[in-house]
């Protein structure tokens, strides 16, 4: 299992008594969206309910596999390690900090086993028997004015920190491959070619235009994809020229190209 799916699989998100079914969706899709999958509710309001799978946007999975309990001791009877999420550290008597520093500690192994992670009602939070249950408490920081967080929010957040702790990033570019010399040495002598015919570069001095386009597209950097474009461009006007035979018409040239480009 890479580490990325290690920690995230170890994680359990606990709701306590959720007022709101249309947080349990939000929530869920949060999850979703950075990986998480284990969802435990305890005594929530109103579930299961269409309000909850609306606002999960199609992360049933998540609802259709959550748990529900009576109580939170029961939810995290399991759990080796148990964090409490709380927008007013003042009144905690648990070591805690704030997100970033408390999944590096997991992303780090100190708690190698399931690891709970408790969010409170809408209004009231957790209550002080509820937070005995809980080792170490998280606080986002935000405006202390306006700290409590939409419940939804908060456990984005925490999700979002988990996935970022656990290693996983957007996927990279493809790396770019620039085309060997020997394929831009055949652009070069198309291009030069075709800028002969159209009578751009003189046949006697082509030097000093070539070497200003070959330094040009020697800082592109141009890759496989990108010559063949040009080789493409340089084919057609070759084409339209009536150099090079075409099945293509072009209605809007003059009659004398469109006559010459049937000559092989
Ligand atoms: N008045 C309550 C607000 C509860 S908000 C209180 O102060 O606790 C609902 C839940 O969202 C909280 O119990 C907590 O789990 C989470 N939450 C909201 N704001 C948070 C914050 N700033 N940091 C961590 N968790 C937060």
């Amino acid at each position: 299992m890479n580490q990325e799916v290690e920690l995230l699989s170890r994680i359990r998100v606990v709701l306590v008594a959720t007022r709101h079914p249309g947080n349990i969706g939000s929530a869920a899709r949060a999850m979703r969206n950075m990986g998480l999958t284990d969802l435990a509710l305890v005594d929530p309001h109103r579930f299961p309910d269409p309000e909850a799978t609306a606002l999960a946007s199609g992360a049933d999975s998540i609802l259709d596999s959550a748990t529900v309990h009576a109580t939170l001791v029961d939810a995290i009877a399991d759990c080796e390690h148990v964090i409490a999420t709380t927008a007013r550290v003042r009144y905690v008597s648990i070591p805690f900090s704030e997100p970033r520093e408390c999944v590096a500690r997991l992303a780090a192994g100190q708690h190698p086993g399931k690891v709970a992670i408790v969010f409170g009602r809408e209004r009231t939070g957790l209550t002080n028997e509820e937070l005995d249950h809980c080792r170490e408490a998280v606080a986002i920081p935000t405006d202390p004015q306006f700290g409590s967080m939409n419940l939804a929010a908060a456990v984005q957040i925490m999700a979002y920190e988990l996935r970022l702790a656990a290693g996983a990033r957007i996927p990279e570019m493809p790396e770019h491959q620039p085309v060997p010399q020997g394929q831009m040495e055949h652009f070069f002598d198309h291009l030069e070619k075709v800028l002969i015919a159209t009578t751009f570069v003189d046949p006697a001095a082509p030097r000093f235009i070539m070497r200003r386009m070959r330094r040009m597209f020697g800082r592109a950097a141009p890759d496989s994809h990108e010559i063949n474009i040009l080789r493409g461009i340089l084919t057609s006007v070759e084409e339209a020229l009536g150099i090079k035979p075409t099945t293509k018409t072009f209605p809007h040239l003059p009659l004398h190209a469109q006559t010459q480009k049937e000559q092989p």
